[in-house]
């Protein structure tokens, strides 16, 4: 199935059920001595999406296949209670060079879910208590305990971009956020915040979770408690997540295939072929693959990729979590909470409140295992547990561990994985890896995303030439 994109306000691609003339051919391009396209991208999150704008810009004929009916990847752009959500990524800030540069382009402006004049918070331990705790405590505590734990970040990332510039980092890379937690002074609220924080970003137990790759996002937000938490909870774009991709593809006048899951990529033929589950296949001069690492193994590279990537793909990345929005009847007001790595609700905040609508909840799951998010009856008594006999009228959930073509959330490094970045990022012949993952600076964010898709594309015209041969 295939749509050929045609610039408009936002316009989405519809997935046609026959394949229209241009993609019949592709099917025999075996015959054929050039290929049916300069440059093929496999996957279309904000990764992909940038790749294919810069690359056909640059004149290049680019086709982009996308497994799902929708563009966008671990961003969902959805409605729930009326109201427009994000299902996956959201937040956006100036601090994020890269996604700020692309909303900036295209005019794009911002919502805010300010994370300051909170009416109240609370914490929940892992024995389920839940304690109310006054908001300027709660924010005094939290900004102490994340000064506490990232107390060298400076001296280990005075380089955000460049992650391994000091070797030092090498080292820390055996260590997980557990290890680092337990080395420090905290009172039980701020072990709380922090053990919720980093099973969060990690989407898996803190000791799974690398030390150093978290840290480094601390480094890229400028070194600094506030700015940091300004960075990832403050803004969304106002059109959505969707808005940006949208642009992005629109400007690129690529080929979008949706419904196109790849499942062998041929690259040892002097150029790259690339079969999708429907039969059909595809020949470019380059590839750029930004698949999420769990979804490497539904992909039969010829040759295989080297022993270091394939290290990667077996490792697989830890992240399983969930996203959740919960409608109650009551007006909570502006609340947060953080619960416990063994709680299923790690991170909520107040999306919406007021008199007449109640409050809509955003609620991160790091781990999907601890809650089912389409099960009402179980969030309820959840929700509950946090703030009391409160009605809950309606909910919505995503498991992106359940995703097949995301098969976890967030990208998050595991212990040791941070010093293995550069075999991530390595092209091997033909072929050149993004995604968020890949990146050096923000790698569990959209902004991570957008910087892969620039380096791609940038690697993919120097192979190519200026003239796309
Ligand atoms: C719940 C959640 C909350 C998040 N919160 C934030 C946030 O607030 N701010 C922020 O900046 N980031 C956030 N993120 C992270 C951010 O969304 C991701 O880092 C980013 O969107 C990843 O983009 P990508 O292009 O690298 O990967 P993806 O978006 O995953 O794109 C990869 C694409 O490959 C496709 N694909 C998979 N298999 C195949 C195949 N075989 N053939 C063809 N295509 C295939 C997928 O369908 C997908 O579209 C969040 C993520 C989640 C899940």
């Amino acid at each position: 199935m295939s749509t050929k994109w045609t610039p408009g306000p936002h316009r989405r691609p519809e997935a046609s059920t026959s394949p229209d003339a241009a993609d019949s051919s592709l099917a025999t391009t075996a015959d054929r001595k050039d290929t049916d396209f300069d440059v093929a991208i496999v996957g279309g999150g904000f990764a992909g999406a940038t790749a294919a704008r810069e690359l056909g810009q640059a004149g290049l004929r680019v086709v982009l296949l996308e497994a799902r009916d929708r563009l966008g990847g671990r961003t969902y752009t959805a409605e729930f209670a009326g109201r427009p959500v994000e299902l996956g990524g959201a937040w956006v800030h100036w601090l994020q060079p890269h996604v700020w540069a692309e909303m900036r382009r295209y005019g794009l402006g911002v919502i805010e879910d300010p994370f300051t004049g909170l009416d109240e918070t609370r914490v929940m331990g892992n024995d389920g208590v839940a304690s109310v705790v006054p908001p300027d405590q709660f924010l005094r505590d939290i900004r102490d305990g994340f000064e506490k734990f990232c107390h060298d970040v400076w001296q280990l990332f005075p380089r955000p971009y460049e992650p391994l510039y000091n070797p030092k980092v090498l080292e820390l890379d055996e260590l997980s956020c557990a290890d680092r937690i337990a080395e420090l002074d905290l009172t039980d609220t701020q072990r709380i915040q922090l053990n919720s924080f980093m099973t969060l970003y990690g989407g898996a137990v803190t000791s799974q979770f690398g030390l150093p790759g978290m840290l480094k996002l601390y480094a890229a937000g400028g070194w600094n408690y506030d700015a940091f938490a300004d960075a990832e909870t403050h803004y969304r774009i106002e059109s959505g997540t969707l808005g940006l991709i949208t642009c992005l593809i629109e400007d690129s006048s690529c080929k979008v295939r949706l419904n196109a899951a790849v499942e062998r990529i041929e690259h040892n033929i002097g150029a790259v072929r690339l079969h999708t589950r429907d039969g059909n296949a595809v020949s470019a001069k380059a590839a750029v693959i930004t698949l999420p690492l769990n979804c490497y193994t539904d992909v039969d590279f010829d040759p295989a990729l080297s022993l270091a990537k394939q290290n990667w793909i077996n490792e697989g990345m830890i992240s399983k979590g969930a996203k959740l929005f919960v409608h109650v009847r009551e007006n909570l007001g502006r609340v947060f909470a953080f619960c416990d790595e063994a709680q299923p609700l790690n991170w909520v905040q107040t999306l919406t409140y007021g008199d007449d609508i109640g409050t809509i909840l955003s609620i991160t799951v790091a781990r999907a295992s601890t809650i089912d998010v389409d099960d009402k009856a179980q969030i309820t008594a959840e929700v509950r547990r946090l703030f009391g006999d409160v009605d809950v009228i309606d909910t919505r959930g995503y498991d992106w561990a359940a995703d097949p073509f995301a098969r976890g959330a967030w990208p998050a490094y595991r212990v040791g994985q941070l010093s293995r970045l550069p075999a991530l990022q390595q092209p091997e012949g033909r072929l050149f890896f993004g995604g968020s993952i890949t990146a050096n600076g923000w790698h569990e964010f959209i902004d991570g995303a957008i910087e892969s898709g620039l380096r791609t594309a940038r690697e993919v015209q120097i192979l190519l030439g200026g003239d796309g041969s």
